[in-house]
């Protein structure tokens, strides 16, 4: 399948971040939100972000209007019709979503591929919520889209070997690097790095090392950016505890408990950079 135009839903920060990459790449973009003022500010956040890459020389100023030029904006899901495969990445909301997958099951060809960027809920579930469950597909991108080199390709119980052999192609066209995934909570990353973090609360409450050498003992003993607890305070320990909950829930494997000191900083509303507090004080 050639997949020449992408259908975005949501204009937010994933969603813009798609339509970036999706633009730059030469793909033409239908960018669809609920009003025109989450459209232009989407619309927005791209130009200025390309603006950025043409002044460190990594873009040109005809390639940034190029990309502008692919980028077509609209409140209306039929200006997705032309597109091969539309991404969803609206709100992370299980009965949005489900609105919007009927919406688009309403709107689009049979043959339209449909990918979602949920963090957290389940594609099989999704799937069978669509009219074309063979042809659905999880499409998980990463935060700041347009630099992180990984999406992984997650595949529902019901995804048919071509659709996920055309959207891990066209991750590829967008010089992402795609790793497929079968259906689970968590996916592959976060399964693995929220428990990752959880421990780090673990080991802090235990007194075993403070939180500034708990993150620099695994930045320089793992090669790792960023420590786990400042981590933490970047992605929300609010929602460190909502994943860690679903994997309670979901596995019923008492080794995703929460530690009790993330549960106790959530309570305090100590969530990390948005609060200005978490581990760190910002
Ligand atoms: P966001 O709040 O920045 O953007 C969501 C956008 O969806 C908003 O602009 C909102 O107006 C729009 N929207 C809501 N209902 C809509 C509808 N019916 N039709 C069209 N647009 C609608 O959220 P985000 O951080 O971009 O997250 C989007 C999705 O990506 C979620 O499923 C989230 O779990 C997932 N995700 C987020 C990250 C992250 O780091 N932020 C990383 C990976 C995946």
């Amino acid at each position: 399948m050639n997949i020449q135009t992408i259908g975005v839903i949501g204009a937010g920060t994933m969603g813009n971040g798609i339509a970036q990459a999706c633009a730059v790449s030469g793909l033409d973009v239908v960018m669809v939100d609920i009003d025109d003022a989450a459209v232009q500010r989407g619309l927005a956040t791209v130009s200025s972000s390309l603006d950025r890459l043409v002044k460190k020389d990594k873009l040109s100023a005809e390639a940034k209007a190029a990309a502008m030029a692919r980028i077509q904006g609209s409140t209306d899901y039929a200006a997705l019709k032309p597109a091969q495969l539309v991404i969803e990445a609206a709100t992370e909301n299980e009965g949005l979503k489900r609105k919007i997958l009927a919406q688009l099951d309403a709107t689009l060809p049979a043959e339209t591929l449909v990918a979602t960027n949920t963090s957290s809920i389940s594609i099989t579930k999704l799937a069978a919520a669509t009219q074309r469950p063979d042809r659905f597909i999880g499409m998980h991108f990463f935060n700041p889209v347009p630099m992180m080199a990984l999406v992984e390709v997650i595949r529902g119980l019901q995804t048919s070997d071509a659709t996920h052999d055309a959207v891990f192609a066209m991750a590829q066209k967008l010089g992402k690097t795609p790793i497929t995934v079968k259906n689970a909570p968590g996916f592959v990353v976060n399964r693995i790095l929220i428990p990752m973090i959880n421990e780090a609360f673990f080991v802090l409450a235990e007194g075993l090392a403070s939180a500034e050498d708990i993150d620099a003992g695994m930045k320089l003993g793992t090669n790792q950016p960023i420590g786990p607890l400042a981590l933490a305070d970047m992605i929300g320990l609010d929602v460190c505890l909502a994943v860690m909950n679903v994997y309670v829930e979901e596995y019923a494997d008492s080794k995703y408990r929460p530690a009790p000191l993330l549960k106790e900083m959530v309570a305090a509303g100590w969530l990390g950079r948005k609060t200005g507090r978490g581990v760190y004080r910002y």
